[in-house]
């Protein structure tokens, strides 16, 4: 656990998050149990507005909501001047339905659905990102019959992958994501979109990946980015934005050594206004997108140890009443996760155990391998940084309940997602006439 003035253990011995006692909340939400800290969301939000505001004014932090999705993150970020990326039409009307104007929403992915262009239009989002040549033409028409102009940027793949925790640099390009810059493919469809009638090209995105430490790659990016806008002007091409992604890494584990979320923010925009300078370029309105750094580290999630399974002298088993469920990362990539007993964190911590999932998977784990107190059945465990890419990736998968999420600040709590209920999930089943009679 990485502490934090709201994520600390209080004098009772207890895990505090957001000024409330852990115990307390799960006394009163009972488990599984998202917990978000506000403040902590909100600091991150004010320490990239900040060096923005002071080294490159002309920009806008968004929001990439894939990472946690739901009208209270919205609506904070709205209230932190952020804007927001969206890769859904349910991402973009949960956006809208919180107030936020599409004049600071990026749409965003590589398979929008008709349906999800016209309501791009609609909503008059500032700028759809495209990633295909099918949505180009899709969306003039779309415009024609709306009489509308949209913005378009264009995901372009600059030639460097890091995905991994070595990133590389590649001329093949063999991504699902992004026309590449470096056989041609980017600058065509560029010319592409200029000759749509009502499509106003505005710039270019790329997102070089998710979880990077280093600096390196953003910097690289910077590079790469700007010498297509020299290469763009050669062509009598304007660019008016440019958007760099997000991908800046958080600590789950010891293992991860993730610099300020602001000091990848504050090289990027020094990189920028360097090569701004060199290449002689007209400086670019800049758009970020951060997504698992502004909500990873504020969220924590809660369970209520179950069994606890000793395989003699090979394995012992804690299991909780979650699982991938509400968090798949292990199961999809054996994420790794920092855990701890929250109702007895002073308890030293002198077994190896497995935390497992309750659904019928073997791979449902939440975390292997890792050091705890003695469990008991009926102690609270808590996962830490599970704010990013945990609800949003939440199932009904063994027909578990979705847990429920509550903001907590100063001490106070309130649900951003009240808890689902056996009707809802059941709602919607239906059993055909030919079986009923
Ligand atoms: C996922 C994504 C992001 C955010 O990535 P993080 O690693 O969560 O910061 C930003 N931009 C795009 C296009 C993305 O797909």
């Amino acid at each position: 656990m990485k502490e934090r003035e709201t994520l600390k253990v209080n004098n009772l011995g207890h895990l505090e998050i957001g000024g409330c006692d852990t115990t307390e909340l799960v006394a009163k939400y009972g488990t599984p149990l998202y917990v978000m800290d506000e403040e902590h969301i909100r600091k991150i939000c004010r320490s990239y507005t900040e060096v923005l505001s002071k080294k490159y004014p002309d920009s806008l932090v968004c929001y990439a909501s894939k990472a946690f999705s739901t009208k209270a993150i919205y609506a904070i970020c709205k209230s932190e001047s952020l804007g927001a990326d969206v890769v859904s039409a349910g991402e973009l009307l949960t956006a809208i339905s919180a107030n936020m104007s599409g004049e600071n929403l990026y749409f965003h992915g590589n398979g929008k659905t008709p349906y999800e262009l016209q309501l791009a239009v609609d909503n008059n989002v500032h700028a759809v990102v495209v990633d295909s040549e099918f949505e180009i033409d899709l969306l003039d028409f779309i415009c024609a019959h709306a009489r509308k102009k949209i913005g378009v940027m264009v995901r372009v793949n600059p030639g460097i992958d890091a995905h991994t925790h070595k990133f590389i640099q590649t001329t093949k390009v063999d991504s699902k994501f992004g026309f590449s810059i470096a056989d041609g493919t980017a600058e065509q469809i560029i010319k592409k979109i200029r000759e749509k009638n009502n499509l106003e090209f505005l710039g270019i995105h790329c997102h070089i990946g998710s979880q990077i430490f280093e600096l390196t790659p953003f910097e690289l990016a910077v590079e790469k980015m700007t010498d297509f806008i020299v290469t763009l002007n050669k062509s009598g091409i304007v660019v008016k934005e440019l958007n760099l992604g997000g991908g800046y890494g958080v600590h789950y584990t010891d293992e991860d050594r993730p610099l300020e979320p602001c000091q990848y923010v504050e090289t990027i925009v020094d990189k920028l206004n360097e090569c701004i300078a060199v290449k002689k370029i007209k400086a670019p309105r800049l758009i970020l997108e951060p997504g698992r750094s502004i909500v990873g580290e504020a969220g924590i999630t809660l369970y209520t140890v179950g069994a606890v399974k000793e395989i003699k002298d090979v394995k012992k088993y804690v299991s909780v009443n979650g699982g991938m469920f509400d968090n798949p990362r292990y199961a999809l990539y054996e994420a790794k996760y920092d855990v701890a007993l929250a109702n007895r964190m002073l308890d030293e911590k002198t077994e190896k155990v497995t935390v497992a999932g309750k659904c019928c998977e073997s791979g449902d784990m939440l975390a292997v391998d890792v050091l705890l107190p003695p469990a008991r059945p009926g102690d609270v465990l808590a996962v830490f940084t599970t704010g990013a890419y945990n609800y949003s990736m939440a199932s009904n998968y063994n027909r578990n309940l979705v847990p429920p999420v509550v903001l907590v600040n100063g001490g106070e709590s309130e649900y951003i997602v009240r808890p689902q209920s056996y009707e809802d999930l059941m709602a919607r089943d239906e059993i055909p006439s030919w079986i009923k009679k």
